[in-house]
């Protein structure tokens, strides 16, 4: 089947073994100091590695590859013990992956391996401090709010020029997409940073996704395909979060401009 996966970039990887501490389900071995992919029915394609690499060696692909197998990657998980077979859980669970994290109960339940469940109650709606092994983008903090005397933030008016912004949502028919320079975001960023509508949305059209929470990732390729190819779009920006599962999104916007028959410039800030 054809499916989203990763692909590992050999003359950059350097062999440092990062990638494989952050891979729970076992999917990679440094093999002849390379990160190699022992076999596709273990990597469920969530991309947890790609913030680990500090050679950017890792990125996503789609290819035709085996299924991903939850009770595989189970029966080599149970030998590492609890505390890897509950970070391996709640990362299905952070990312909406309903039916592996049930096949992975099931096996649980099936070889009668008993976990502490209340581990697992750490649900997207209940953000705690991850164990080592969590997704750092789930991390609870506490930020100071800078004051800007000379910015009245009541008087900061919206620049977003069209509705609606969900990509999901968003037609790649749509009149406003012609010729468009679009900014794909991630959900939080316009949260995160104040200035997000001036420096962002201002004279753009934007869409927004989150990469680790969204389901269907696969027709967010599709559609900013689509809306490359026939939209006609000018420009795609990618603004993220700096943790490493926001990565995902700027991987979907590179997937789609590698399919579409219109080529962009890339280019990384
Ligand atoms: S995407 Fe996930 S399962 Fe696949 S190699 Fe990376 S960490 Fe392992
Ligand atoms: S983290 Fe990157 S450089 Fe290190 S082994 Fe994995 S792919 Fe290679």
């Amino acid at each position: 089947m054809k499916r989203t996966v990763i692909k590992i970039d050999e003359n950059r990887c350097n062999g440092c073994g990062q990638c494989v501490e952050g891979c729970h389900e076992g999917a990679l071995q440094i093999i002849e100091s390379k990160a190699r992919m022992i076999s596709y029915l273990y990597c469920d394609g969530l991309g947890a590695c790609i913030g680990q690499c500090p050679l950017n060696a890792i990125e996503l692909e789609e290819k035709e590859v085996e299924p991903y197998s939850e009770y595989a990657v189970m029966k080599r998980l149970v030998d590492k013990g609890e505390a890897t077979i509950i970070a391996h859980l709640l990362h299905l669970k952070q990312h909406n992956e309903q039916e592996y994290f049930e096949q992975g109960l099931n096996y649980l339940n099936e070889h009668r391996i008993a976990i502490n469940m209340s581990k697992l109650q750490d649900s997207k709606r209940t953000i705690q401090k991850p164990q080592s092994s969590s997704c750092p983008g789930s991390m609870a903090m506490q930020f100071n709010a800078k004051q800007n005397s000379n910015v009245d933030a009541a008087e900061i008016s919206s620049q977003l020029r069209q509705w609606p912004v969900q990509l999901h949502l968003l037609s790649p028919q749509a009149g406003y997409l012609r010729n468009a320079d679009l900014v794909l975001a991630a959900d939080c960023t316009a949260y995160a940073y104040g200035n997000f509508h001036n420096r962002f949305i201002k004279d753009n059209i934007v869409a927004i996704a989150c990469p680790k929470l969204d389901s269907d990732k696969q027709v967010y390729v599709e559609k900013l395909t689509e809306m490359i190819d026939e939209a006609g779009i000018r420009s795609l920006n990618v603004v993220i979060m700096q943790v490493p599962c926001c990565s995902g999104l700027f991987q979907l916007a590179f997937m789609a401009a590698e399919r579409a028959k219109k080529k962009f410039q890339s280019e990384k800030q």
